[in-house]
């Protein structure tokens, strides 16, 4: 019909943790129907002041059709059956009821929540009360388990809090830029632009690239440390082997404001730059020249992500970065610091209000009585209510699935069966639980078959509430449209099953928990709970971001502003105020090559794609760039083994296998594979590259390996 109502709706762009800032517009036709037009950046976010990248420019025909989305519920009653459509009343009492009767058969810990780095804050805060406040079990953890956990238990153990001390206006003043594991030029357009703007004002700017493979990011590097995969820590600790030598330690900062560097001082004797190198395979000289660029910069600035994090030595990593950092007190100023480039859109809120199954709100432990307690009389719960056992992370959840003791998941706004590490094992897991809830907007997942219940979600476009990017600053997310069907928002659908189970619970007298009916009360009720922890922000609330945009926290009350860099007075969040050294000795990668599996496999992102491509994935021209899925090889290691461009290989490990065509390149070295993180079951046999992958996980923040995996490579 024609047009009679045009809109336009300021957001933020739903994909990674730039956060850029949108403008949407959209129009509503005679009839009533509503269709969002077109997207562009918003001049005024700081984030991006009005840019986008392919993907953010793409929003709009990534919304403009209802095909393949989950417009109603659909419940089944047996395995064998299909599921039909049901109105939300039916699915509702539904889940209510087998969730209630899980938990009474078999206690609290037999139900687990799995969400997703894409939920609004709002969304989250929902899920964690109904699962930790209503239900009494922290058995709910997130995809940004796979994501951003080691950068948190980096961030925790050397500062004691979470969250980076940086902002983006330090990559305008930064003269050292050390990427570690991370392509910024695929994963964070955006900033890379704005870092691409800086170097050519001044020439002066050198960036060192960490990553073992020449990415679009290591091109662009005046420096490439080319490392043998896993090697980080070796080549870190190697860094500041050299800087203590020469003397180019901050050592009245070290003495005044840090813990532990003896310690750590004896461990890197062992670490000579020329040790150090062999153990990374690059010239020593290279190493010494990082290290010498690093220790004399008047601003050196680590930006870091997957290549860090997605590892079975991520916390050990990411300390031996920030120990760089903290030892030349390269922090705390304009272009200083260690930034972690937050892979998805909300990892930062998930946190914040506690969903994941290791912490509490605010940045609360679980094992801390005291921190129960508060949170409890806040909650207006009973004194005793919260479990002090931490939840089953990510791959511990799907294991507890798989053995039973886990019987029923709630999965919403991600995709396990696709992305996580061994997913043979995750489809087995899915099989077997007692009842799979998933709450999604898109049908053709591949976690969607899966679904006793599936529960149609409202996405991006459609819902309102808040979101955290990389530089802990909230902007407001908008709806400019009405969901499609009977999609509801995500916190809407918790909502409605927890005050339903809660009615069945009801004890006497009890204050009813989910009264929060919209997501600004929600967000109200977040903010009561951050008041007097790191990430207060009691002077912050939607009329705020709406009168002055969006905010770095914290925040706080009888402030004007947030705090855009963090620790610059050298006070630090841990009891003492004293930043924290730890001994980070290199280990290396959990899965060795063998004369079975002789090649290494990595994976990353695509430029133009994001995760399982469930949105991206509906838009025909952000398959321009790599319009086919495939695995990467050096040409020597092809002629080798007799393949050429083209030829279909199987891809195996000890867990799975997976075929792709071959391409040739030599951005990854001799003896090293590279395979996208993207495709999977639509768009493949199998269900992708996390076929193979394992899930071996660090020891502190549970976050899987995933970048790295022995692999066979044969004709198939
Ligand atoms: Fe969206 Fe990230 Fe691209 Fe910005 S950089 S438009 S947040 S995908």
């Amino acid at each position: 019909g024609m047009p009679v109502e045009h809109r336009s709706t300021r957001s933020t762009c739903c994909y990674c943790g730039v956060g850029c800032g949108v403008v949407i517009h959209s129009e509503r036709d005679a009839r009533g129907r509503e269709s969002i037009t077109a997207v562009e950046g918003d001049p005024d976010h700081p984030a991006n002041a009005g840019r986008l990248c392919s993907k953010g420019l793409a929003l709009a025909d990534s919304a403009r059709s209802l095909h393949g989305r989950v417009l109603r519920p659909e419940l089944r009653t047996h395995r064998d059956q299909p599921r039909r459509p049901v109105d939300w009343g039916l699915a509702l009492d539904t889940v209510a009821d087998r969730l209630s009767r899980i938990v009474e058969r078999h206690g609290p810990d037999a139900v687990a929540f799995y969400l997703s780095g894409q939920l609004l804050t709002e969304d989250y805060y929902v899920f964690n009360k109904l699962a930790k406040g209503l239900l009494r079990t922290n058995n709910i953890d997130t995809n940004s388990r796979l994501c951003m956990s080691s950068a948190v238990t980096g961030y925790r153990l050397a500062f004691g809090a979470d969250g980076p001390p940086t902002c983006y206006d330090d990559l305008d003043h930064a003269k050292t830029v050390l990427f570690a594991g991370s392509n910024a030029a695929y994963a964070h357009p955006v900033l890379f632009r704005r870092l691409e703007d800086a170097k050519a004002r001044d020439p002066g700017v050198r960036w060192i690239v960490v990553d073992p493979r020449r990415t679009d990011t290591a091109a662009m590097a005046d420096l490439h440390l080319a490392i043998q995969p896993g090697t980080d820590v070796a080549l870190l600790n190697g860094m500041l082997h050299h800087l203590v030598w020469e003397g180019l330690l901050d050592q009245d900062f070290i003495d005044a404001h840090t813990t532990g560097f003896a310690g750590l001082k004896a461990l890197l004797r062992d670490y000579t730059p020329r040790m150090s190198a062999e153990i990374c395979g690059v010239p020593a000289q290279d190493l010494v020249t990082a290290a010498e660029w690093f220790g004399r910069s008047p601003a050196a600035l680590s930006l870091y992500c997957m290549g860090l994090n997605q590892s079975a030595h991520g916390t050990d990593k990411n300390l031996a970065l920030i120990h760089l950092h903290l030892a030349t007190r390269q922090l705390g100023r304009p272009g200083a610091g260690p930034f972690s480039l937050t892979g998805q859109p909300n990892a930062m809120g998930g946190r914040e209000v506690g969903g994941m199954a290791t912490m509490l709100a605010a940045h609360r432990e679980i094992g801390d009585a005291a921190h129960r307690a508060e949170v409890e009389t806040l909650w207006r719960l009973a004194p005793g209510t919260l479990s002090p056992t931490p939840g089953l992370a990510a791959v511990d959840l799907f294991e507890a699935l798989h053995g039973g003791k886990v019987k029923a998941v709630w999965i919403a706004c991600t995709n396990p069966a696709h992305s996580m590490p061994d997913i043979g094992r995750v489809r087995e897991a899915l099989q077997r639980a007692e009842y799979v809830i998933v709450q999604e907007a898109f049908a053709g997942t591949d976690t969607v078959p899966f679904a006793d219940a599936l529960l149609p979600a409202a996405t991006w476009g459609e819902k309102d509430g808040t979101v955290t990017n990389s530089e802990r600053r909230i902007s407001r997310v908008r709806a400019a449209v009405a969901p499609p069907g009977q999609a509801r928002p995500d916190w809407w659908i918790a909502r409605e099953v927890a005050r339903r189970i809660e009615a069945r619970l009801a004890t006497p007298g009890a204050a009813p928990l989910f009264e929060a009916d919209a997501p600004e009360p929600i967000f109200d009720e977040h903010r009561a709970l951050t008041v007097g922890r790191d990430l207060d922000i009691g002077g912050l609330d939607y009329a705020r971001l709406e009168r002055d945009g969006p905010q770095q926290w914290p925040f706080r009350a009888g402030h004007a502003t947030g705090e855009a860099r963090r620790y610059a007075d050298g006070l630090f969040a841990t009891p003492d105020a004293r930043a924290r050294f730890h001994v980070t000795p290199y280990k290396p990668v959990a899965e060795q090559t063998s004369a079975r599996f002789p090649l290494r496999l990595l994976t990353g992102r695509l430029r133009d794609q994001w995760h399982g491509m469930s949105r991206t994935g509906r838009v025909p021209q952000l398959f321009a760039h790599s319009p086919e899925p495939g695995l990467r090889m050096h040409p020597d290691d092809a002629a080798r083994r007799g393949l050429a461009a083209g030829t279909l290989v199987r891809i195996a490990s000890k867990r799975g296998e997976l075929v792709l065509p071959l391409e040739l390149s030599d951005e990854v070295g001799s003896g090293t594979v590279f395979a996208a993180m993207h495709w999977s079951g639509q768009h493949l046999s199998s269900g992708g590259i996390n076929e193979v992958s394992l899930p071996s996980v660090d020891a502190r923040s549970r976050q899987p390996e995933l970048k790295h995996a022995a692999v066979r490579v044969e004709r198939a």
